[in-house]
């Protein structure tokens, strides 16, 4: 009994600050563009797109957070919702399918979110039904939707989707505004095609489009062209820091990497200075060993 007594007050210790922060966390709606909205809870950013006859969703955040997202939906529109885009796996972005994923809805991802949520044992409400490879258009009547895959950048299943009349795009995690990104390198991400990705937005979209980030406030053009110099010199000097001998403890403690961009708030998110600089040293060095 002792036992139980204190196996359940372990349960409920480590359960209950993340749930009562969930159930006192208010779903707060930005209007993108008459038809588009982001919606902001916790974890990533939810896109809503309001077509003519049917409701398109991209990313669900976690399951307790469902019904609140639930009635934010029905208060702007009471059309049914059709799709479920996820950008990539991650549970703060996937936690909520099963409890949208009804009949009525088509669930698409790219085919490694469906291979990772297989893996972690996920049941099949929240795995994608239509799985797509490299690009896909979702055709709608009063609207085309783009689901572009990027290789290797947050993870190995991101898509990045372009609402083409709306000109708003999603780009899952492979944007994190005014703060460095979470690169996934156990999920197959890389320092490399996260550039490689953000560039291939940049060229898809135009500086009238408005940006949905993974996480962060609703984003332009500039903030993204902005952010991709960013990445490009701290992985050179990283570089250069490995051609110079540097290890990565040495490379851990170089405040003088990320200075320029610590000074602006970047390392104040859930990646800090120090991590961003083990990531990207640590993606360079998985990148020499894969060639
Ligand atoms: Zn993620």
């Amino acid at each position: 009994m002792k036992k139980l007594l204190f196996a359940l007050f372990l349960i409920t210790s480590l359960v209950s600050p993340a749930q009562n922060r969930l159930d006192n966390l208010e779903i707060i709606t930005h209007e993108v563009t008459q038809n588009v909205y982001m919606l902001e809870g916790s974890g990533g950013n939810i896109l809503i797109q309001v077509g003519e006859s049917e409701v398109v969703m991209i990313d669900s955040q976690y399951a307790a957070l469902s019904d609140k997202i639930k009635k934010e939906i029905a208060r702007i529109t009471d059309k049914p919702l059709t799709y479920l885009i996820n950008t990539h796996y991650h549970g703060d972005h996937t936690g909520g399918n099963e409890n949208f994923n009804t009949d009525k809805v088509t669930l698409i991802a790219h085919a490694n979110v469906l291979n990772r949520l297989t893996e972690n044992g996920k049941n099949e409400n929240f795995l994608p039904e239509k799985v797509i490879e490299e690009e896909f258009e979702l055709s709608l009547v009063d609207e085309n939707d783009l689901i572009i895959h990027v290789h290797h950048a947050h993870t190995d299943g991101d898509s990045f989707i372009y609402l083409t009349k709306n000109n708003v795009v999603h780009m899952g995690d492979v944007f994190f505004n005014g703060r460095y990104p979470f690169i996934d390198l156990d999920s197959g991400g890389s320092i490399s095609g996260y550039i490689t990705a953000q560039k291939r937005v940049l060229n898809t979209i135009n500086e009238e489009t408005k940006i949905v980030p993974g996480h962060g406030a609703l984003a332009s053009y500039n903030d993204l062209a902005t952010y991709i110099p960013m990445l490009v010199d701290l992985k050179a000097q990283i570089q250069k820091e490995i051609s110079d001998g540097k290890n990565r403890k040495e490379v851990a403690k170089n405040n003088s990497i990320t200075k320029k961009y610590d000074a602006l708030g970047f390392g104040d998110g859930f990646v800090s200075s120090e991590r961003i600089r083990t990531t990207i040293y640590d993606s360079l060095i998985l990148e020499t060993k894969d060639k």
